[in-house]
């Protein structure tokens, strides 16, 4: 199933962070900012925004010169900008102070900044540091692994560890990439296009009951 989304996926816009990751050259500290930029935000939107700040302030040390203010006006409008605005202010701050003004490697440390969660360290570390033991899990993800049968869970961190039981590890790393494509083209929110879709044989549709075109 997932050799065929990756197949399928082909030419379909990537996502955000997906993008700013290949337009930085993997660059952690903008895939990380990016990522926090990214919570409950439109791809459009995102890219848009991180063009803005990283235009200004590619650096933590870049970024640490701007005030919460100057960084709320270049990200708008974001969804809690404000919020985000604290959070990439504050985040600059512990690199620099606490890291030697590199974003660091490990799960457990990644952990210690502010607004940043599973969702973003996993991202992080596949995408910058080139993990591959890491599924990364947004709500696309939490939401067509349930409707796949794969996992039956209730939220992002625990279908994380149920995807590590029921995936085979090669395919660790993309999971993410192929079910965030699949689920803002193809598997949405409401509505699926489950008519359309390349995986329909193997899907039970678990949860869905309406489809669209
Ligand atoms: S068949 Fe429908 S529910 Fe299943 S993956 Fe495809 S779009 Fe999603």
């Amino acid at each position: 199933m997932l050799r065929a989304l990756a197949r399928e996926i082909d030419g379909l816009d990537l996502p955000a962070v997906e993008k700013i990751s290949e337009s930085s050259q993997e660059d952690p500290f903008q895939i990380l900012i990016g990522t926090l930029l990214s919570a409950r935000t439109q791809d459009a939107t995102t890219a848009a925004a991180s063009a803005r700040l990283f235009a200004k302030a590619p650096t933590p040390a870049a970024m640490a010169t701007l005030t919460v203010k100057q960084i709320e006006k270049l990200i708008y409008p974001v969804s809690f900008y404000r919020h985000k605005a604290k959070h990439v202010k504050e985040t600059c701050r512990i690199l620099l102070d606490k890291f030697g003004g590199v974003v660091p490697g490990t799960m457990e440390e990644l952990l210690t900044l502010p607004g940043v969660g599973r969702k973003t360290a996993n991202l992080v570390l596949i995408l910058a540091f080139e993990s591959r033991k890491n599924i990364c899990v947004d709500t696309h993800v939490h939401r067509i692994s349930n409707r796949l049968g794969w996992v039956k869970t209730k939220s992002p961190d625990e279908t994380e560890h149920a995807l590590y039981k029921a995936t085979d590890r090669r395919w660790w790393p993309t999971i993410n990439l192929y079910l965030v494509t699949w689920g803002q083209n193809v598997c949405r929110p409401v509505y699926p296009r489950c008519g359309e879709c390349a995986i329909a044989r193997w899907c039970p549709r678990l949860g869905v009951t309406k489809t669209g075109k």
